[in-house]
């Protein structure tokens, strides 16, 4: 039997890809910064963006990563129906907080929902996936696994897909500084080579291995020592002004760690309590006052439900 409601605004958080050590596998959902959207069931076959404010983005179905989406969960659904989209931005497109994973996650989860949830979360990852396929070329889940799950995820296989939600210790606070200056995927992508030395895969296992291991046991000092990342950001922190200004001063006011968030430009640095996060957001407010550009910064727990409804 179908939910009585037909209508319903959610919260569609925005994300932390990659963690330094977990590229492309790694991922956390914030639980302040995000974007609403109203989904509704429509007698009119077909899926519809009905309205998108906040930011320039495509209206049509198949250019918008909602759309495609929920029109990946449709062809799996054997009902024939009716969906429209309004997409309320706060994330900026290209911010490296996961803007597109937040409209593809967010859609595919008001609709199942609106369908009395045929769908395991897990299977909503593969939905959304699509969206991000639109997005980036490339259907990575280490920004809508966490969306769709909660907390922190890990991606352990993309082939068969195999995602993990890990444990979220209480008192883990994210800030986040977002340049507005663009890096393009391509160019983030372009940047890395494809060859990496057994010496650094020996190091970076490693530390992704102490990472999920902190996670669990809360061991905060551990969580620290593994936010460490030898292989990707050596290559793309020169693409993001005072990257290395910022996370010494990160490091000094406090934080476990810090890093760039998925390809950039955003900065991310983790810490244990809402002071120190607020102290790290002072001092690295500090260091980007000096360059003239215009940024924002996000302070926030991790949020360990994802998606939210808010009416
Ligand atoms: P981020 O770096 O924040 O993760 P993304 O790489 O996820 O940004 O995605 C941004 C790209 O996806 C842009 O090219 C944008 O035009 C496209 N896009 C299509 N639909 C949406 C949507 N609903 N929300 C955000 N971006 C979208």
């Amino acid at each position: 039997m179908q939910s009585q409601t037909k209508r319903i605004k959610v919260f569609a958080p925005a994300t932390v890809a990659n963690l330094s050590c977990g590229f492309d596998v790694l991922g956390c959902c914030l639980d302040t910064v995000g974007d609403e959207m109203i989904i509704s069931l429509s007698s009119e076959p077909g899926v519809r963006i009905t309205k998108i404010e906040g930011a320039d983005l495509p209206i049509e179905t198949d250019k918008n990563v909602a759309g495609v989406a929920v029109k990946a969960l449709l062809e799996i659904y054997e009902k024939e129906i009716g969906v429209n989209i309004e997409i309320y931005k706060n994330i900026k497109a290209g911010s490296g907080i996961g803007s597109s994973a937040a409209s593809s996650a967010g859609a595919v989860w008001a609709v199942n929902h609106l369908l009395d949830n045929p769908f395991s979360p897990h299977k909503l990852v593969e939905f959304a996936m699509e969206g991000e396929k639109l997005a980036s070329g490339n259907a990575h889940a280490d920004n809508v696994a966490p969306a769709l799950l909660g907390g922190f995820t890990l991606v352990r296989s993309y082939d068969p897909l195999d995602v993990i939600k890990l444990h979220t210790p209480k008192d883990l606070v994210m800030t986040v500084i977002h340049p507005q200056i663009e890096v393009k995927t391509s160019d983030a992508r372009s940047v890395i080579k494809q060859k990496v030395t057994l010496k650094q895969a020996i190091h970076q296992w490693g530390n992704l291995g102490g990472l999920v291991s902190g996670l669990f046991t809360e061991d905060y000092d551990l969580i620290g020592r593994s936010l460490e990342d030898v292989i990707i950001e050596p290559m793309r922190s020169i693409l993001i002004p005072e990257f290395n200004n910022v996370k010494n001063a990160a490091i000094q006011n406090g934080a476990l760690g810090c890093g760039i968030s998925g390809s950039g430009p955003s900065i991310f640095a983790l810490s244990k309590g809402m002071d120190t996060a607020k102290k790290v957001a002072d001092a690295i407010r500090e260091v980007y006052a000096t360059t003239g550009l215009d940024f924002d910064i996000h302070i926030s727990k991790i949020n360990s439900a994802g998606i939210k409804i808010l009416e």
